[in-house]
């Protein structure tokens, strides 16, 4: 277990697809006892100054952290980038392009759905409103919002996901570069949500070792709202490929009253904590 510590290494603000500003993000956390929050934003590192001040005045550890999208043969992976320097230069200006293929992506998706005869330009200027990067679940939304679609989630099946009538495939960097970039701005590269990729176990086991290999160390073994067989194959996963564990409850909506931030995220203890490195 992770002993006392309440920790918790994956989460969003508005600066991406979460819903809360960086600042009622801490607050929130703060208030729930959490001790150590990584503020990880699709792509951005935008939310980390406010979050570093409102966590200051809490006297909650932040660590600076980035969610980055990556290409692996052909399949979307996340990386999360931990204790980064979020002023690398390097870093930024990937980040910066990033957010270019964010933005030509939802373009040409709300030019999909227009030709579905969905409102694409105002699907659009609904998710350029938001202050932050587009993602899928900002348009997800604005489809719930335009009496399109239900939830979020009958927006990702019926037009979103993959092989969907509006899925366009972004073209984001090879997985090997983007950990190259978590490592060149001081960061360490923990694999997020092993089990959310559609892949058979011999090809995430070729995903850890090619993403080790790359200079990845760590990988998320406890994921929100994931069951205990799932956390016991991420941590012999990890143990298998030497890789360190991390904990994250991945938290976008505190309406999702089942995936509350920290305490309920417990490493197992045959996995060396990722944080121990940093005298946590
Ligand atoms: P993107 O990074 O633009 O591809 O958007 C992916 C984001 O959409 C994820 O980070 C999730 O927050 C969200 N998402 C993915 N699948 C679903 C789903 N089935 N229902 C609701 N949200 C989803
Ligand atoms: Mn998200
Ligand atoms: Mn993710
Ligand atoms: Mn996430």
């Amino acid at each position: 277990m992770s002993g006392a510590l309440n920790i918790d290494l994956h989460t969003h603000s508005n600066c991406s697809d979460g819903y809360l500003t960086p600042a009622a993000l801490i607050e929130r956390a703060a208030a729930a006892g959490v001790e150590v929050l990584a503020l990880t934003d699709h792509d951005t590192v935008a939310g980390l100054g406010e979050a570093w001040a409102s966590a200051q005045a809490l006297g909650l550890k932040l660590v600076p952290g980035v969610e980055i999208s990556a290409a692996w043969r052909a399949q979307a992976i996340h990386v999360l980038g931990l204790w980064i320097d979020p002023a690398s230069p390097e870093l930024r200006a990937m980040l910066h392009a990033q957010g270019e293929l964010r933005r030509a992506r939802m373009r040409k998706i709300c030019a999909r759905l227009d030709k579905l005869k969905l409102p694409g330009a105002q699907l659009l200027a609904a998710v350029e409103v938001h202050p932050g990067l587009p993602t899928r679940a900002h348009l997800a939304q604005a489809l719930v919002a335009g009496g399109h679609v239900a939830t979020p989630d009958a927006a990702f099946r019926k037009y979103l996901s993959k092989g969907k009538a509006a899925h366009i495939a972004a073209e984001w960097p090879a997985l090997e570069e983007v950990v190259g970039w978590i490592r060149g701005a001081g960061g360490v590269a923990s694999l997020a949500h092993p089990a959310r990729y559609s892949l058979s176990a011999g090809a995430r086991r070729r995903l850890l070792g090619d993403f080790t290999a790359a200079g990845g160390t760590a990988l998320e073994v406890v994921s929100g709202g994931n069951g205990a067989q799932h956390v016991e194959t991420c941590a012999s996963l990890a143990m298998s490929h030497g890789l360190l564990g991390s904990v994250g409850s991945d938290f976008h909506n505190p309406q999702a009253a089942w995936n509350p931030l920290g305490r309920s995220l417990k490493l197992p203890d045959c996995v060396t904590p990722v944080w121990r490195s940093f005298g946590l």
